[in-house]
């Protein structure tokens, strides 16, 4: 039998060496690469053996604005192995990831309308806020006529309208849909959400349950997407911890909570709000397909 080959101690320490200056290499081009300083089609022409064995994957996840489900969605699209490596990726699978990397950098000629909806202190709106920073996406800001919170900014949270106000407002036809919610009206501005979709951004509604039906109903287009929690425990103590609430609202807020999580299955996708950042990820990877 043929006895696998034995190192002499330097030959160990020689490797060793190596293997350390490798994952050095291969660290300083992640760097690079998050930095913009090189982009993904440089590695495809670097011929160090480090970076040809340098997992795809790791390059693609160290791309700016590339996080793990666009990764995923990546090399779904493309049918690259997640398990090919820098030198093994061939000509036709370049051409296929300089479209992907095409398709992110140029917006669409008419952008998606998409509806976040969800219970109560389900986190929407910490997700939406974080929607507003990532390019070509617009975040259309709601009248209502219920009073203004501490910390919220008019204009910015929410336009706050008298209630004849907003009745003005569905007269003159301003509203895209609006709805009454636990004893106040919330509507979305048709002119703003308009303008943004024909400058092909990707626009945002943060709505409840009434106002996303409307939304099935006029605009069949429209992406809906449902937000969960990860329990009704969960969403209990958010909404209490939050106290922004009087506790007749918050009897209410939890009593419509029901009834919208009973009408998940209307919606097109449902993400569970474990994590926002990865709700995030997830709903601009839907945006893009
Ligand atoms: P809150 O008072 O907690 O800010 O909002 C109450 C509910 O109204 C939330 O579910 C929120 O998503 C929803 N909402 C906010 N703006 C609009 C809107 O323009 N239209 C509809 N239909 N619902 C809205």
């Amino acid at each position: 039998m043929k006895l696998p080959p034995t190192l002499s101690s330097a030959e160990r320490a020689a490797a060793g060496a190596k293997a350390i200056e490798a994952r050095r290499e291969r660290a300083f081009v992640k760097s690079a690469l998050a930095s913009g300083e090189i982009s993904l089609f440089d590695l495809f022409q670097d011929t160090r053996y480090c970076i040809l064995r340098m997992k795809l994957m790791d390059a693609l996840i160290s791309v700016p604005g590339v996080g793990q489900k666009r990764v995923d969605l990546i090399f779904e699209r493309t049918g690259i192995s997640k398990r090919r490596r820098i030198g093994g990726v061939g000509a036709k699978q370049i051409e296929l990831l300089r479209k992907e990397f095409l398709l992110m950098k140029t917006p669409p000629s008419v952008g998606k309308l998409i509806v976040v909806s969800g219970p109560s202190g389900v986190g929407k709106s910490t997700i939406t806020n974080q929607l507003k920073n990532q390019k070509n996406f617009w975040v259309s800001v709601s009248a209502t006529t219920r009073a203004i919170r501490a910390g919220e900014k008019a204009n910015q949270d929410y336009l706050f309208v008298s209630d004849e106000q907003f009745d003005q407002m569905i007269k003159n036809n301003e509203f895209l849909e609006w709805a009454q919610f636990t004893g106040a009206k919330y509507g979305t501005p048709v002119k703003p959400v308009k303008e943004a979709l024909a400058k092909g951004l990707n626009v945002v509604l943060e709505i409840e349950l009434n106002g996303a039906r409307q939304i099935r109903k006029n605009s069949p287009e429209a992406l809906l997407v449902f937000i969960e929690p990860p329990s009704w425990a969960e969403l209990e103590n958010r909404l209490t911890n939050r106290g922004t609430e009087s506790a007749q609202s918050l009897e209410m807020r939890l009593e419509k909570a029901k009834e919208e999580l009973n009408a998940a299955s209307e919606f097109d996708f449902v993400l569970v709000n474990t994590k926002v950042e990865e709700v995030v990820e997830e709903l601009v990877s839907l945006a893009l397909r």
